[in-house]
């Protein structure tokens, strides 16, 4: 039997209605650094939306052509993020932290055909332009001199400002009626293996993923919040918050550039920010800054921590020193991002919360999981067996664009490449990415928990444990500690006996290595692989320890 339900598109365009005039008299706070934040009303957003689409129209964006935007999070990115894929052309949001022929490199793999530019990335893009052939308009937001725009010109393109194109555009569009399965924007993973892979969102899983996001159970958001996304929004749609406050009436509070922790701290106070969004090392720049300096941070009601395993210590301090409950989130460029989101069951207080909040937390309805053994058995979700996490659902990809790549999916599931547990309650608690997996003696040791245990010490800023070569055992981990500043030096003996005390024997590093900070990604995640150049090129100081009996 048919349902008599109408076959109605679930698109971006909708959003772009619903939030700009429902929520008009909601607003996008941009940040000024040391001048005046900017702000600008919802309402003002959706004609100014309706400007840019006439005015990309005007320089031939017809079709699904690919409008890339190079820009940090403010208000004219939110104007992208609604314009381009209501018009039907697909919305690219390019990583302005990737090196220039990497960036390149993505723009020319996606054909990119007009790309938005903040003025202040000008010399970034400049050295990027002469690697993006199919970029045929550039077009600058913010006031730059003749100088910086001189920089941009050359052959095969034209070169515009935003606003001039905006004031000349009338305010009002004829939204296309879409179809939901049509591409509404793109993301390239950051390629850490390999290269970067495109993933093209539907106007229907970025709907979805929406309101998934919105839920209580999900990131929550509505309209009595001011949400603070420190997650770009050149990263995995900023986690979906742009779409979700458009949906939900929650104003928006943008870092622009500066993304610094006494910044941040002062955007809280000053814009009563509820809710902030951001990787671990974010929070954590923040936490060192508060302790130093202090800092009016009551306002908020929680911050979202995901893209890396968020340390209990770190959850732990937020509570005790400010009564913040952090909410941690799994996900990937692949899962539009979200997959799952941690807090504990109803009922469930006390200590016994810490478990639930430091897992990467149950998965969203919408996101199906399974583990897979190394041989492609499927395991059982018992919170016990340890196998690569696969997933599928209506807002996950089955497929990257231009790029076949069986090798990430099995029998129609992502392979995320994560390595841990799930429970029959649907929580994830993650041990490892699978090119991060240490096995010693034929035994897995997790990295992460490793990395957890002694960022808690008192006298550490920050670990990343690596599996090294090891004649004995196959792999064993290195510890490459961050010592805190200000306090007592540690040393690897004192690591070891603290971790001796939480962790079986035979998982304990012997080898140590004293580092001055941990090299991280384009977006703030920890890079072990230069980790292992540098160990495997010895110019990794690393002290080894007498080994322990396995
Ligand atoms: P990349 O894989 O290139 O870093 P993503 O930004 O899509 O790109 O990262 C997704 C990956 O980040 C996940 O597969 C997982 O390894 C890691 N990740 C994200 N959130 C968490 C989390 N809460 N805990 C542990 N790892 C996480």
């Amino acid at each position: 039997m048919d349902s008599t339900m109408m076959d109605y598109p679930l698109t971006i365009t909708t959003i772009l209605r619903y939030g700009t005039t429902i929520f008009g008299d909601k607003e996008v706070v941009t940040c000024g650094g040391d001048e005046s934040s900017r702000r600008r009303g919802y309402a003002a957003v959706g004609e100014r939306a309706a400007r840019l689409a006439n005015a990309l129209r005007e320089l031939g964006v017809d079709g699904d052509q690919r409008v890339g935007t190079f820009m940090w999070n403010n208000a004219e990115h939110l104007e992208a993020y609604l314009a381009i894929p209501s018009m039907g052309a697909v919305l690219h949001t390019l990583n302005l932290r990737l090196a220039a022929d990497q960036v390149g490199y993505i723009a020319t793999h996606a054909a990119d055909y007009a790309v938005i530019v903040d003025a202040s990335l000008i010399p970034l893009f400049a050295k990027v332009l002469p690697l993006a052939q199919t970029i045929k308009h550039v077009i600058v937001s913010g006031a730059a001199d003749a100088a910086a725009l001189g920089t941009l010109e050359g052959p095969g393109h034209e070169v515009h400002s935003y606003e001039s194109l905006l004031a000349a555009a009338a305010g009002s569009f004829d939204w296309p009626e879409l179809d939901e399965r049509s591409a509404a924007a793109m993301c390239y993973t950051s390629g850490t293996t390999g290269l970067p892979k495109g993933v093209a969102y539907s106007h229907r899983s970025s709907y979805l993923h929406s309101m998934a996001a919105c839920t209580v159970n999900g990131l929550g958001v509505g309209e009595h919040d001011r949400i603070m996304p420190i997650v770009p929004q050149f990263h995995a749609n900023a986690w979906g918050l742009p779409y979700a406050a458009m949906m939900s009436g929650a104003d928006l509070v943008m870092p622009d550039r500066f993304m610094i922790p006494s910044v941040i701290v002062n955007l809280i106070e000053t814009e009563k920010v509820t809710v902030g969004a951001g990787v671990p090392t974010i929070w954590q720049g923040v936490l060192a800054f508060l302790r130093a300096s202090g800092g009016d941070i009551s306002s908020l009601r929680t911050l979202i921590c995901g893209g890396s395993a968020l340390p209990e210590s770190v959850m732990r301090a937020y509570r005790d020193e400010f009564g913040l409950t952090m909410t941690h989130a799994w996900g990937m460029t692949e899962l539009s991002p979200l997959g799952s989101i941690a807090r504990e069951p109803a009922g469930v207080t006390g200590e016994a919360v810490w478990p639930y909040r430091a897992s990467q937390g149950r998965l969203f309805c919408g996101v199906e999981g399974r583990l897979s053994s190394d041989d492609g058995q499927i395991l059982p979700s018992d919170g016990k067996a340890v196998g690569e996490l696969e997933c599928r659902g209506p807002w996950i990809t089955g497929s990257y664009y231009q790029d076949s790549a069986p090798e990430k999916f099995h029998d129609g599931w992502l392979r995320t490449g994560d390595v841990g547990t799930l429970d029959a309650e649907g929580f994830v608690r993650l041990t490892d990415r699978a090119k991060d997996v240490i096995k010693s003696g034929g035994e897995w040791i997790s990295s992460m928990e490793l990395e957890n245990l002694i960022m808690a010490h008192p006298a550490v800023a920050e670990a990343a444990v690596i599996g090294v070569p090891d004649e004995k055992w196959g792999e064993r981990p290195l510890a490459a500690v961050v010592r805190a500043p200000g306090a007592d030096p540690v040393t690897p003996d004192e690591l070891r006996a603290y971790l001796s005390e939480r962790i079986p024997r035979w998982q304990l590093p012997e080898r140590w290595a004293f580092i001055d900070e941990v090299p991280k990604t384009s977006v703030g995640k920890f890079q072990k692989t230069t980790l292992r150049d540098r160990y495997a090129s010895g110019s990794l100081e690393v002290t080894t320890l007498g080994a322990l009996p396995h």
